[in-house]
């Protein structure tokens, strides 16, 4: 007995954290329902209305509208939820927006203004906003579609205000306190209306808001980005270059420039194969992102060449490139139970004002040369003066 109340219990709060995490979802702008599924929803709700009234006619003694009320939340279910199914969404709105108008104008004339049925010739408005801009089809949206339906409410509205103006109800609600709970039942449920659809519509607006966000970051990625390595692209880049070069001129803030090339890489792949090679790639990637300051800028330059910007003079850049290095080089790569070692060898280049970006890397080039040609897994920032290369 404990141990089922201890299983309800557990299942009523999963059921309320999840219920939390829903509305939270929502108030995000993040979609759990589709629209088929909340059309489907104000189908029942609809015919759930039509039922209420139809009870409320049957306390008031009105034999008429009982009957007209109970066949409308019928006809609603039978007829719109297969087209619900068959995606004809905007159909299905137009159709359950004239039944709302034809119901309002024969319960109206039938049992008078003050029956409160207009009011939902108000909250129409709204409602006619949020499914013509979740139903429409993106490309063909016609946006004076729900204004048009607005329009044709507010016109309903004043034909029945002023007909209601000339006509005494034909089944008029005898008992007056009956005719008040109607009122109040469908004001209430009117209003009700207009907020539900009025807070989905900018639910809407927010959950493509959120989704364009999502797009533009990975436009941005794919933009800024090397797809294996994640680094900055050598495009991007070239910008923060160009920007750190116009800075220095105007500031006169200096930055260096590390070149790095793998070594022996072109072994790594022919010895443990291409997937291997990105493997090193991508460990090399991080463990230079790991050992650079957060303002330095790390970049792919070419195939296995990383170019680092660090925003220090050259001594810190030099003291930044043989932390990298050591790093590198102490790391145990696995590949399918292999163990890879690789090293790496750098070049710097300080940069200096008036000088062009192309010679300064130029310069970093140089020195990566230099390297390579003495022994490689070492930072070269100066050369003897005999090898240097112009
Ligand atoms: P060195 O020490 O002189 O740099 O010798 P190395 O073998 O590293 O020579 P090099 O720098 O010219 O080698 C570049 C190799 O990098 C050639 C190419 O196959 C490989 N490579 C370039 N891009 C990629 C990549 O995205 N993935 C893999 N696996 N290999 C790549
Ligand atoms: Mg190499
Ligand atoms: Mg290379």
């Amino acid at each position: 007995m404990v141990y089922f109340l201890g299983n309800k219990l557990t299942e009523r709060c999963g059921v309320l954290s999840n219920l939390k995490h829903y509305i939270d979802e929502l108030i995000k702008g993040n979609s759990f329902f589709t629209a088929k599924l909340i059309c489907k929803y104000c189908i029942y709700v609809l015919s759930g209305l039509h039922f209420l009234n139809a009870m409320l006619f049957l306390c008031a003694g009105n034999f008429v509208l009982l009957s007209v009320h109970l066949i409308a939340a019928a006809l609603i279910i039978t007829t719109l939820t297969p087209m619900i199914d068959k995606d004809s969404l905007i159909s299905v709105y137009l159709i359950t927006l004239t039944e709302i108008i034809a119901m309002v104008f024969f319960s109206t004339l039938t049992v008078g203004w003050d029956s409160g049925f207009h009011s939902y010739l108000i909250s129409a408005v709204s409602t006619a906003f949020y499914f013509t801009y979740v139903n429409q089809k993106e490309k063909k949206k016609n946006h004076s579609l729900p204004l048009m339906l607005s329009l044709i409410v507010i016109l309903c509205y004043f034909i029945d205000f002023a007909l209601m103006k000339y006509i005494d109800p034909i089944f008029p609600v005898k008992k007056e306190f009956w005719l008040v709970v109607l009122n109040v039942f469908n004001t209430a449920c009117a209003f009700a209306i207009m907020i539900v659809f009025s807070y989905l519509f900018v639910w809407e607006i927010q959950s493509k808001s959120n989704e364009l966000t999502r797009q533009n970051e990975k436009l941005d990625e794919l933009a800024h980005k090397d797809p294996l390595t994640r680094l900055l692209n050598r495009r991007c880049m070239n910008e923060i270059l160009n920007e750190r070069m116009e800075l220095l001129k105007r500031s006169g803030k200096r930055f260096t420039m590390v070149l790095g090339d793998i070594d022996d890489f072109k072994r790594v792949n022919d010895t443990y194969g291409h997937d291997a090679g990105d493997l090193v790639l991508v460990t090399v990637a991080n463990t230079i992102l790991s050992t650079v300051g957060k303002d330095d800028a790390v970049c792919r330059w070419g195939g296995e060449e990383i170019l680092i910007l660090v925003q220090e003079p050259m001594e810190t850049a030099a003291t930044t490139a043989e932390r990298i290095r050591r790093n590198i080089e102490e790391k145990d790569i696995v590949f399918e139970d292999k163990m890879i070692r690789i090293t790496m060898t750098f070049g710097i280049a300080e940069s200096i004002p008036g000088y062009r970006i192309e010679h300064l890397i130029q310069q970093a080039d140089d020195k990566l040369y230099y390297g390579k040609k003495h022994g490689k897994n070492q930072v070269v920032f100066l050369m003897a003066p005999d090898e240097e290369i112009i």
